[in-house]
Protein backbone atom coordinates (compact mmCIF):
# COMPACT_ATOMS: atom_id res chain seq x y z
CA UNK A 1 0.00 0.00 0.00
CA UNK A 2 1.75 3.65 -1.36
CA UNK A 3 0.00 6.84 0.58
CA UNK A 4 1.15 10.28 -0.71
CA UNK A 5 0.74 12.80 2.45
CA UNK A 6 0.12 15.64 3.17
CA UNK A 7 0.61 17.87 5.90
CA UNK A 8 0.05 21.92 6.50
CA UNK A 9 -1.32 22.49 10.25
CA UNK A 10 1.01 24.90 11.28
CA UNK A 11 4.61 26.66 9.51
CA UNK A 12 5.70 23.45 7.75
CA UNK A 13 3.94 22.35 4.29
CA UNK A 14 5.16 18.84 3.86
CA UNK A 15 4.63 15.87 1.37
CA UNK A 16 5.81 12.27 1.63
CA UNK A 17 5.10 9.01 0.02
CA UNK A 18 5.22 6.18 2.34
CA UNK A 19 5.27 2.07 1.65
CA UNK A 20 3.19 -0.04 4.10
CA UNK A 21 2.86 2.43 6.80
CA UNK A 22 6.48 1.76 7.49
CA UNK A 23 8.88 2.82 4.67
CA UNK A 24 9.35 6.50 4.03
CA UNK A 25 9.80 6.79 -0.48
CA UNK A 26 9.93 10.32 -0.22
CA UNK A 27 9.99 13.21 2.20
CA UNK A 28 9.80 16.52 1.76
CA UNK A 29 9.53 19.40 4.08
CA UNK A 30 9.20 23.51 3.40
CA UNK A 31 9.51 25.10 6.07
CA UNK A 32 8.53 28.78 7.28
CA UNK A 33 10.32 29.59 9.91
CA UNK A 34 12.58 32.08 9.25
CA UNK A 35 9.23 34.33 8.23
CA UNK A 36 7.42 33.73 11.28
CA UNK A 37 10.67 34.53 13.89
CA UNK A 38 10.62 38.44 12.94
CA UNK A 39 7.19 38.22 14.87
CA UNK A 40 8.30 36.02 17.29
CA UNK A 41 5.71 32.95 16.31
CA UNK A 42 3.63 31.70 13.94
CA UNK A 43 1.09 34.23 12.06
CA UNK A 44 -1.49 32.60 10.55
CA UNK A 45 -1.65 34.21 7.26
CA UNK A 46 1.59 34.53 6.62
CA UNK A 47 1.33 30.45 6.90
CA UNK A 48 -1.60 29.95 4.96
CA UNK A 49 -0.08 32.15 1.85
CA UNK A 50 3.36 30.27 2.28
CA UNK A 51 1.12 26.83 2.14
CA UNK A 52 -0.34 27.60 -0.81
CA UNK A 53 2.85 28.74 -2.62
CA UNK A 54 4.73 25.78 -2.02
CA UNK A 55 2.26 23.15 -2.17
CA UNK A 56 1.57 21.97 -5.62
CA UNK A 57 5.92 22.02 -6.00
CA UNK A 58 6.22 19.83 -3.38
CA UNK A 59 3.23 17.22 -4.70
CA UNK A 60 5.46 16.88 -7.28
CA UNK A 61 8.61 16.98 -6.05
CA UNK A 62 7.59 14.00 -3.40
CA UNK A 63 6.20 11.90 -6.22
CA UNK A 64 9.44 12.61 -8.08
CA UNK A 65 11.50 11.87 -5.16
CA UNK A 66 9.69 8.17 -4.82
CA UNK A 67 10.18 7.70 -8.80
CA UNK A 68 6.55 7.11 -8.67
CA UNK A 69 3.65 8.28 -10.62
CA UNK A 70 -0.50 8.89 -9.29
CA UNK A 71 -0.98 5.33 -10.75
CA UNK A 72 1.46 4.06 -8.29
CA UNK A 73 -0.29 5.32 -5.25
CA UNK A 74 -2.97 3.85 -3.77
CA UNK A 75 -4.33 6.66 -0.88
CA UNK A 76 -4.17 10.14 -0.48
CA UNK A 77 -3.85 11.49 3.12
CA UNK A 78 -4.01 14.32 4.62
CA UNK A 79 -3.82 16.54 8.22
CA UNK A 80 -7.70 17.62 8.88
CA UNK A 81 -6.95 18.88 12.36
CA UNK A 82 -5.93 20.15 15.06
CA UNK A 83 -3.72 23.06 13.93
CA UNK A 84 -4.58 26.58 12.33
CA UNK A 85 -8.11 26.74 10.10
CA UNK A 86 -6.51 28.52 6.85
CA UNK A 87 -3.05 26.52 7.29
CA UNK A 88 -5.06 23.15 7.27
CA UNK A 89 -7.44 24.47 4.78
CA UNK A 90 -4.42 24.03 1.86
CA UNK A 91 -3.35 20.54 2.90
CA UNK A 92 -7.31 19.71 3.17
CA UNK A 93 -7.96 21.35 -0.31
CA UNK A 94 -4.98 19.94 -2.41
CA UNK A 95 -5.81 16.60 -1.26
CA UNK A 96 -9.21 16.37 -1.64
CA UNK A 97 -8.58 17.90 -5.42
CA UNK A 98 -5.74 15.20 -6.11
CA UNK A 99 -8.40 12.46 -4.40
CA UNK A 100 -11.23 13.80 -6.84
CA UNK A 101 -8.71 14.07 -10.35
CA UNK A 102 -7.39 10.24 -9.43
CA UNK A 103 -10.30 8.36 -8.04
CA UNK A 104 -8.33 7.58 -5.09
CA UNK A 105 -9.64 7.14 -1.94
CA UNK A 106 -9.25 10.06 1.07
CA UNK A 107 -8.08 9.91 4.71
CA UNK A 108 -8.05 12.52 6.83
CA UNK A 109 -5.73 12.09 9.66
CA UNK A 110 -5.59 13.38 13.04
CA UNK A 111 -2.11 15.24 13.78
CA UNK A 112 -1.57 14.36 17.12
CA UNK A 113 -2.17 10.37 16.05
CA UNK A 114 0.47 11.65 12.77
CA UNK A 115 3.20 12.57 15.69
CA UNK A 116 2.92 9.77 17.71
CA UNK A 117 2.80 7.21 14.26
CA UNK A 118 6.29 8.70 13.70
CA UNK A 119 7.50 6.12 15.89
CA UNK A 120 6.52 3.57 13.43
CA UNK A 121 8.66 4.40 10.81
CA UNK A 122 11.30 3.57 13.21
CA UNK A 123 10.41 0.23 14.09
CA UNK A 124 7.62 -2.16 14.65
CA UNK A 125 4.90 -0.96 18.10
CA UNK A 126 3.82 -3.88 20.11
CA UNK A 127 0.21 -2.93 21.49
CA UNK A 128 -1.03 -1.97 23.90
CA UNK A 129 1.32 0.91 24.02
CA UNK A 130 1.51 3.67 25.91
CA UNK A 131 2.71 7.44 24.36
CA UNK A 132 4.26 10.70 25.74
CA UNK A 133 2.98 13.33 22.62
CA UNK A 134 5.21 16.60 23.99
CA UNK A 135 4.72 19.17 21.37
CA UNK A 136 3.79 23.57 20.70
CA UNK A 137 0.31 22.55 21.39
CA UNK A 138 0.12 19.20 22.89
CA UNK A 139 1.41 17.49 26.36
CA UNK A 140 -0.68 14.07 26.46
CA UNK A 141 -0.09 10.49 27.98
CA UNK A 142 -1.81 8.17 25.55
CA UNK A 143 -2.80 5.09 25.79
CA UNK A 144 -2.96 2.92 22.04
CA UNK A 145 -5.02 0.08 22.19
CA UNK A 146 -4.39 -0.77 18.89
CA UNK A 147 -2.81 1.56 15.97
CA UNK A 148 -6.03 3.27 15.87
CA UNK A 149 -8.31 3.20 18.70
CA UNK A 150 -6.12 5.84 21.09
CA UNK A 151 -7.70 7.19 24.49
CA UNK A 152 -6.00 10.31 26.24
CA UNK A 153 -5.28 9.23 29.61
CA UNK A 154 -3.40 12.80 30.86
CA UNK A 155 -3.24 16.20 29.59
CA UNK A 156 -2.02 19.77 30.50
CA UNK A 157 -4.04 21.87 32.36
CA UNK A 158 -2.62 25.16 30.66
CA UNK A 159 0.16 25.38 28.58
CA UNK A 160 2.15 22.69 26.16
CA UNK A 161 5.52 21.81 26.93
CA UNK A 162 7.13 23.30 23.91
CA UNK A 163 5.04 26.20 23.96
CA UNK A 164 6.66 26.61 27.52
CA UNK A 165 10.15 26.23 26.08
CA UNK A 166 9.15 28.86 23.35
CA UNK A 167 7.81 31.69 26.01
CA UNK A 168 10.84 31.58 28.13
CA UNK A 169 12.80 31.06 25.04
CA UNK A 170 11.76 34.76 24.12
CA UNK A 171 12.28 35.94 27.84
CA UNK A 172 15.95 35.04 26.72
CA UNK A 173 15.51 36.61 23.83
CA UNK A 174 15.99 33.25 22.07
CA UNK A 175 14.59 33.04 18.33
CA UNK A 176 11.61 31.02 18.13
CA UNK A 177 10.92 27.99 18.08
CA UNK A 178 13.14 28.18 21.19
CA UNK A 179 13.72 24.35 22.19
CA UNK A 180 16.06 23.20 20.76
CA UNK A 181 18.59 26.22 21.55
CA UNK A 182 17.27 25.92 25.19
CA UNK A 183 17.61 22.57 25.60
CA UNK A 184 21.62 22.93 24.09
CA UNK A 185 21.97 25.44 26.54
CA UNK A 186 20.32 23.33 29.28
CA UNK A 187 23.40 20.59 28.70
CA UNK A 188 26.07 23.30 30.03
CA UNK A 189 24.36 24.31 33.01
CA UNK A 190 23.12 23.35 36.46
CA UNK A 191 20.01 23.05 38.00
CA UNK A 192 20.55 25.97 40.34
CA UNK A 193 17.43 27.91 40.79
CA UNK A 194 14.95 24.80 41.62
CA UNK A 195 11.83 26.14 39.90
CA UNK A 196 8.49 24.27 40.57
CA UNK A 197 7.22 20.97 39.74
CA UNK A 198 3.51 21.69 39.17
CA UNK A 199 1.07 18.55 40.30
CA UNK A 200 3.76 16.22 40.78
CA UNK A 201 2.04 15.33 44.36
CA UNK A 202 -1.23 14.85 42.69
CA UNK A 203 -2.82 11.30 41.99
CA UNK A 204 -3.31 11.91 37.89
CA UNK A 205 -1.68 11.78 34.95
CA UNK A 206 -2.36 15.92 33.82
CA UNK A 207 0.64 18.64 34.21
CA UNK A 208 0.91 22.32 34.05
CA UNK A 209 3.21 24.70 32.93
CA UNK A 210 2.31 27.92 33.34
CA UNK A 211 3.36 28.08 36.92
CA UNK A 212 6.79 27.11 36.02
CA UNK A 213 6.76 29.41 32.93
CA UNK A 214 5.65 32.31 35.66
CA UNK A 215 8.17 31.86 38.32
CA UNK A 216 11.42 31.43 35.81
CA UNK A 217 9.97 34.96 33.92
CA UNK A 218 9.45 36.60 37.69
CA UNK A 219 13.35 35.37 38.82
CA UNK A 220 14.22 36.93 35.35
CA UNK A 221 12.31 40.27 35.82
CA UNK A 222 13.72 40.40 39.49
CA UNK A 223 17.36 40.18 38.59
CA UNK A 224 16.79 42.63 35.70
CA UNK A 225 15.25 44.95 38.28
CA UNK A 226 18.34 44.72 40.82
CA UNK A 227 20.32 44.55 37.93
CA UNK A 228 21.87 40.96 38.98
CA UNK A 229 23.44 39.19 35.61
CA UNK A 230 21.88 35.49 35.88
CA UNK A 231 23.40 32.42 33.90
CA UNK A 232 21.53 31.86 30.81
CA UNK A 233 22.99 28.30 31.37
CA UNK A 234 21.65 27.66 34.48
CA UNK A 235 18.58 29.12 33.77
CA UNK A 236 18.19 26.90 30.92
CA UNK A 237 19.56 23.97 33.01
CA UNK A 238 16.87 24.85 35.34
CA UNK A 239 14.21 24.80 33.45
CA UNK A 240 14.41 21.86 31.88
CA UNK A 241 14.69 19.55 34.39
CA UNK A 242 11.16 21.41 36.32
CA UNK A 243 9.72 20.33 33.01
CA UNK A 244 11.48 16.71 32.53
CA UNK A 245 10.81 15.46 36.14
CA UNK A 246 7.60 16.37 35.75
CA UNK A 247 7.29 14.38 32.46
CA UNK A 248 9.16 11.61 33.57
CA UNK A 249 7.27 11.12 36.89
CA UNK A 250 4.13 10.64 35.69
CA UNK A 251 4.71 8.70 32.36
CA UNK A 252 6.41 6.53 34.57
CA UNK A 253 3.78 5.75 36.73
CA UNK A 254 1.28 5.45 33.97
CA UNK A 255 3.54 2.79 32.62
CA UNK A 256 3.58 0.71 35.95
CA UNK A 257 0.04 1.27 35.75
CA UNK A 258 -1.05 0.43 31.96
CA UNK A 259 1.63 -1.95 31.70
CA UNK A 260 2.37 -1.53 27.59
CA UNK A 261 4.46 -3.41 25.63
CA UNK A 262 5.69 -0.30 24.24
CA UNK A 263 6.71 3.29 25.06
CA UNK A 264 6.47 5.81 22.08
CA UNK A 265 7.21 9.38 22.41
CA UNK A 266 5.79 11.52 19.38
CA UNK A 267 6.01 15.69 18.75
CA UNK A 268 8.66 18.56 18.34
CA UNK A 269 9.39 18.30 22.34
CA UNK A 270 10.42 14.75 21.32
CA UNK A 271 13.78 15.76 20.11
CA UNK A 272 14.64 17.15 23.83
CA UNK A 273 17.72 14.98 24.53
CA UNK A 274 17.71 15.85 28.01
CA UNK A 275 14.14 13.94 27.74
CA UNK A 276 15.09 11.35 25.97
CA UNK A 277 18.06 10.10 27.93
CA UNK A 278 15.93 10.48 30.89
CA UNK A 279 13.27 8.47 29.56
CA UNK A 280 15.04 5.86 28.58
CA UNK A 281 17.02 5.15 31.66
CA UNK A 282 14.00 5.66 33.82
CA UNK A 283 12.58 2.32 31.61
CA UNK A 284 15.90 0.67 32.01
CA UNK A 285 15.69 0.80 35.32
CA UNK A 286 12.13 -1.15 35.49
CA UNK A 287 11.62 -4.42 36.68
CA UNK A 288 11.74 -6.91 33.28
CA UNK A 289 7.97 -7.44 33.72
CA UNK A 290 7.16 -3.91 33.42
CA UNK A 291 9.49 -2.65 30.82
CA UNK A 292 8.13 -1.68 27.39
CA UNK A 293 9.94 -1.51 24.26
CA UNK A 294 11.04 2.15 23.60
CA UNK A 295 10.68 3.89 20.29
CA UNK A 296 12.13 7.35 20.15
CA UNK A 297 11.57 8.45 16.55
CA UNK A 298 14.31 9.57 14.39
CA UNK A 299 14.92 13.65 15.37
CA UNK A 300 13.71 15.07 11.88
CA UNK A 301 10.83 13.09 12.56
CA UNK A 302 9.78 14.85 15.79
CA UNK A 303 8.81 17.86 14.10
CA UNK A 304 5.96 18.66 11.78
CA UNK A 305 6.46 16.37 8.38
CA UNK A 306 4.20 14.19 5.97
CA UNK A 307 5.63 11.10 6.49
CA UNK A 308 4.01 10.60 10.03
CA UNK A 309 0.79 11.31 8.56
CA UNK A 310 1.67 8.33 5.95
CA UNK A 311 1.99 6.39 8.86
CA UNK A 312 -0.87 6.96 10.84
CA UNK A 313 -2.77 6.98 7.31
CA UNK A 314 -1.98 3.06 6.36
CA UNK A 315 -3.13 2.15 9.87
CA UNK A 316 -6.51 4.15 9.17
CA UNK A 317 -6.81 2.60 5.56
CA UNK A 318 -6.05 -0.94 6.85
CA UNK A 319 -9.10 -0.44 9.13
CA UNK A 320 -11.26 0.82 6.33
CA UNK A 321 -11.49 4.46 7.54
CA UNK A 322 -11.64 6.44 5.06
CA UNK A 323 -12.78 9.84 4.49
CA UNK A 324 -15.16 11.56 1.57
CA UNK A 325 -14.92 14.69 0.19
CA UNK A 326 -16.89 16.40 2.69
CA UNK A 327 -14.09 16.30 4.66
CA UNK A 328 -13.01 19.35 6.16
CA UNK A 329 -10.29 21.15 8.14
CA UNK A 330 -11.02 20.92 11.93
CA UNK A 331 -8.62 23.61 13.75
CA UNK A 332 -9.79 21.98 17.11
CA UNK A 333 -9.92 18.26 16.52
CA UNK A 334 -9.08 15.67 19.65
CA UNK A 335 -7.98 12.40 19.98
CA UNK A 336 -9.44 9.56 19.60
CA UNK A 337 -11.26 10.89 16.61
CA UNK A 338 -13.69 14.20 15.39
CA UNK A 339 -16.58 12.67 13.78
CA UNK A 340 -15.65 15.19 10.92
CA UNK A 341 -12.67 13.12 9.91
CA UNK A 342 -14.89 10.17 9.14
CA UNK A 343 -18.06 8.96 6.78
P1 LIG B 1 1.07 20.46 17.81
O1 LIG B 1 1.79 19.33 17.16
O2 LIG B 1 0.83 20.24 19.27
O3 LIG B 1 -0.15 20.85 17.08
P2 LIG B 1 3.21 22.03 16.69
O4 LIG B 1 2.94 21.22 15.47
O5 LIG B 1 3.38 23.49 16.58
O6 LIG B 1 2.04 21.74 17.77
P3 LIG B 1 5.64 20.60 16.80
O7 LIG B 1 6.00 21.12 15.46
O8 LIG B 1 5.35 19.17 16.93
O9 LIG B 1 4.45 21.44 17.43
O10 LIG B 1 6.78 20.96 17.81
C1 LIG B 1 7.30 22.27 17.86
C2 LIG B 1 7.69 22.56 19.29
O11 LIG B 1 8.76 21.69 19.67
C3 LIG B 1 8.17 23.98 19.51
O12 LIG B 1 7.51 24.49 20.64
C4 LIG B 1 9.67 23.82 19.77
O13 LIG B 1 10.22 24.79 20.61
C5 LIG B 1 9.71 22.44 20.40
N1 LIG B 1 11.03 21.79 20.30
C6 LIG B 1 11.71 21.46 19.19
N2 LIG B 1 12.90 20.88 19.51
C7 LIG B 1 12.96 20.86 20.88
C8 LIG B 1 13.91 20.42 21.83
N3 LIG B 1 15.08 19.87 21.46
N4 LIG B 1 13.62 20.58 23.14
C9 LIG B 1 12.45 21.13 23.54
N5 LIG B 1 11.52 21.56 22.69
C10 LIG B 1 11.76 21.45 21.38
MG1 LIG C 1 6.36 23.56 13.52
FE1 LIG D 1 2.90 19.20 15.43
Amino acid sequence: VRILAYESSCDETSTAVIKNGREIESLIVATQIKSHQRFGGVVPEVASRHHIEVISQITKEALAEAKVTWNDLDAIAVTSGPGLVGALLIGVSAAKAASMATGLPLIGVDHIMGHIMAAQLKDEIAYPALALQVSGGHTEIVLLKDPVHFEIIGDTRDDAAGEAYDKIGRVLGVNYPAGKTIDAWAHQGKDTFHFPRAMMEEDNYDFSFSGLKSAFINTCHHADQIHEKLDKYDLAASFQAAVVDVLADKTIRAIKEYQPKTFIMGGGVAANQGLRERMSAEIAKLPDAVKPKVILPELKLCGDNAAMIGAAAYNLYRDGQFSDLTLNADPSMELPYADSMLN
